[in-house]
């Protein structure tokens, strides 16, 4: 639920605008890939690798990434890059896969198969993504299959009024955000938060 007390009505009504034609943006013909990041520890717990992907309509204020809100901003992701992702994913070290935006579910259907070969080889997908678990959860196409092949699921419009420098919380933008434990959400039908 958002916190609109520190936003003004047109902020919220255009949060919310935002949230309802999410449901019906339809999926990217080509993964468009604005960077690839293997080793770091930035985007979710343990040492992982980030996959940013691009094209984003969100179009949050304040976007860190506005490059890659455009749709073929990057290069195409193709299957070298593909087997190098899951060779540096399947190094001892690597916990795991995060997708990164731009907004990845539009992407989903290229990277499904991508989430489903790091689970066979025992490590976790992260997704970031500016739909919320409540939206996700009701849709039937390759997003919401992308739901369920996501382990943490950090979710929801980055809002700048909402941003805390003074305590920033840990790998989101904005308090709104959450770690969603996607497994167990999905089984209580209610959001359990994961871990961070
Ligand atoms: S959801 Fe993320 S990538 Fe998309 S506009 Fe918002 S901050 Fe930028």
């Amino acid at each position: 639920m958002l916190n609109t007390a520190e936003l003004t009505g047109e902020r919220v009504a255009a949060i919310q605008r935002a949230d309802q034609l999410s449901r019906r943006w339809k999926q990217r013909p080509t993964c468009m890939v604005a960077d690839y990041k293997p080793f770091q520890v930035l985007d979710g717990a343990g040492l992982r690798c980030s996959l940013y992907v691009s094209y984003c309509p969100f179009n949050c204020m304040g976007c860190y990434n506005k490059a890659a809100q455009k749709a073929n901003y990057g290069t195409a992701l193709n299957a070298e890059l593909t087997e190098q992702i899951l060779t540096d994913v399947g190094r001892p070290h690597v916990a795991g896969l995060t997708f990164v935006g731009g907004e990845p579910m539009l992407s989903a259907r290229h990277l499904v198969p991508i989430a489903r070969r790091v689970h066979d080889v025992g490590k976790t997908v992260w997704t970031y993504t500016g739909y919320r678990f409540e939206v996700l959860r009701e849709l039937t196409d390759e997003r919401r299959l992308l739901l369920e092949l996501t382990d943490v699921l950090v979710d929801g419009q980055f809002i700048a009024e909402l941003r805390d420098d003074t305590n920033p919380p840990a790998f989101r933008g904005s308090v709104n955000q959450r770690l969603v434990d996607v497994a167990a959400s999905l089984g209580r039908g209610s959001i359990i938060r994961a871990a961070s």
